[in-house]
């Protein structure tokens, strides 16, 4: 039977709720056990795939093609595992399919409620997430006090004296302000939202206070007296120079303790001493590149969160800090590509739907191809590569991609009318086919070419497996004679042109898949990897 631990936040949010869940899950990982992680999303959406990545930040795409939030790239990153659809749910899932059982008959006549129907399903859910795990960490989104967290709440409250549950914790993180005037750090705010969830039924067994300054041994009583908490079950959650270290800053303060007297875990001894290796890497590096960031929501990073991270851990195993310079595509078009990229090591043009900023990204492959300078591009920035190269080699005058000209002459990338899913099965996706419905997503096989960047890059291996987020696809039609004049398909998936290299140039690679989902930090993405490498070693 699995046990489980239950991560809320109160006050406000952005207190680094999914962190300190991730740091939880990878400590309880690293002590041996077979951990889960499941993230709630109180909002009604269905699903992250039609949010804006600008309010939302990215869309974490998983193994098995599920379109979730963000954390769960987090809990992937920290915990080294690949979490299923399961990981993830919405209210607005939780509604739909107890709406559809009813339309079925599936309550043979009962009225249906929030309790015990609402609850009931989603007690279902978390219990199915944590299906063969020794422990689930359950991070519940929004702050308490939500209106569209209390169904949730009720739920967690009931896993308590569930026969199925081996066991539960509730950590709450919450925020201790300083306030400057009154030289003081304050308590208050989160005796309040502990104050709530006890009027929910839920009391807290651990509080992990963010804080800029840290918290002196007598305000720590103090907050551990009014939460109602033992004083070694304060864990102060202190700005740290990379979250990586979070976990690390949780092990000194025998996070491990309270939980496993609780849980009944035995005594934990987690082997942290490469994750402790990589992260002094990361604060401290011996060298140095500059990747040129090519992208366009560039007011909003988060949008790009797994790649920045992946980043992160390709220059920790590399003992390099890899620097990026964003560069926004739409400003490539005002000033040219010289001007922004001049001072890179290297280019990278990211994924991205839209025709904003197309052209930029286009004359920045351009750059990077001229100049011999290694180049990544990822989805869009590999497709883009196929017009470059049409355009500006091939001399097919207005070549592009159909997302983006519908009739142009020469259409590179374009809409394949079916292809196999990851099932086996048939998909269908035309211009008409409903939005949502007609991405190719989730894991998909790569046949790779022997001798090449993408197959040395993976220690030759013959099939990758790496996930995707896109419509369109590289039109075949043209492939010989992009092959004629040197850019080369090296990676195929069922037919599908999965990546392109240029034939003498020192390190180009596009590719359709999206690597930076399948990077943690103590396993970097091989071909981000490749890239940091080929980016260090550029002069
Ligand atoms: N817009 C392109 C497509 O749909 C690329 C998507 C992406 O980069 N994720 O195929």
């Amino acid at each position: 039977m699995t046990k489980y631990i239950f991560v809320t936040g109160g006050v406000l949010s952005s207190l680094g709720k999914g962190i300190t869940a991730a740091s939880v899950g990878t400590l309880l990982k690293h002590s041996g056990f077979d951990v889960g992680m499941l993230k709630i999303d109180p909002y009604i959406n269905v699903d992250p795939g039609t949010m804006s990545p600008l309010e939302h930040g990215e869309v974490f795409v998983t193994k098995d093609g599920a379109e979730t939030d963000l954390d769960i790239g987090n809990y992937e990153r920290f915990l080294d595992a690949s979490f299923l659809k399961s990981a993830n749910f919405t209210t607005g899932q939780v509604y739909s399919s107890v709406i559809e059982r009813e339309r079925a008959g599936g309550y043979l006549g009962q009225t249906i409620q929030v309790i015990p129907h609402i609850v009931g399903e989603i007690v279902n859910r978390i219990k199915l997430a944590g299906e063969g795990h020794d422990i689930l960490v359950v991070e519940l989104g929004g702050t308490v006090g939500d209106i569209e967290g209390l169904p949730f709440m009720e739920a967690i409250r009931q896993m308590k004296h569930d026969d199925e549950v081996a066991g539960t914790f509730f950590i709450h993180v919450t925020l201790i302000p300083f306030i400057k005037a009154a030289g003081e750090l304050k308590s208050k705010p989160t005796q309040h939202s502990v104050q709530e969830l006890r009027r929910i039924g839920i009391t807290p067994q651990m509080i992990i206070a963010r804080s800029e300054n840290g918290l002196p041994k007598t305000f720590k009583k103090k907050l551990a007296m009014s939460c109602d908490v033992h004083p070694d079950c304060v864990i102060e959650a202190l700005d740290a120079k990379t979250i990586y270290d979070i976990p690390v800053t949780f092990l000194r303060q025998n996070i491990l303790k309270p939980i496993s007297k609780e849980l009944e875990l035995g005594e934990l001894n987690p082997d942290m001493e490469k994750w402790d290796t990589l992260v002094k890497r990361i604060v401290q590096p011996k060298e140095k590149t500059v990747v040129g960031f090519v992208g366009k929501y560039l007011e909003l990073k988060e949008a790009y969160k797994s790649l920045t991270e992946s980043l992160i851990h390709c220059g920790a195993h590399l003992d390099a800090r890899v620097e990026i310079n964003w560069v926004d595509s739409e400003e490539i078009e005002e000033k040219g590509a010289e001007a922004l990229l001049g001072d890179c090591d290297s280019v990278l043009v990211a994924g991205g739907f839209g025709s904003r900023g197309v052209e930029g990204k286009i004359l920045a492959i351009q750059y990077a191809r001229e100049n011999r300078v290694p180049y990544l591009g990822i989805c869009l920035g590999m497709q883009l590569t196929l017009v470059e190269y049409a355009r500006n080699v091939l001399g097919l005058e207005g070549a592009n991609s159909i997302e983006f000209d519908e009739n142009t002459p020469h259409p590179m990338i374009y809409l394949i009318d079916n292809f196999l899913d990851q099932n086996g099965g048939t998909q269908l996706r035309t211009h008409e086919s409903p939005m949502g419905g007609t991405l190719r997503l989730g894991e998909y096989p790569c046949d790779t070419k022997d001798g090449s960047i993408i197959q040395n890059a993976y220690n030759g291996e013959k099939t990758i497996y790496e996930r995707h987020r896109h419509r369109y696809e590289a039109n075949p039609t043209y492939r010989e004679q992009l092959e004629k004049a040197g850019m080369i398909v090296t990676g195929e998936s069922n037919g599908l042109i999965e990546t392109v290299e240029i034939e003498g140039h020192p390190w180009f690679l596009g590719v359709q898949f999206h690597p930076e989902f399948t990077s943690g930090l103590q396993t970097p993405n091989p071909s981000i990897l490749a890239f940091v490498k080929a980016s260090l070693e550029a002069e």
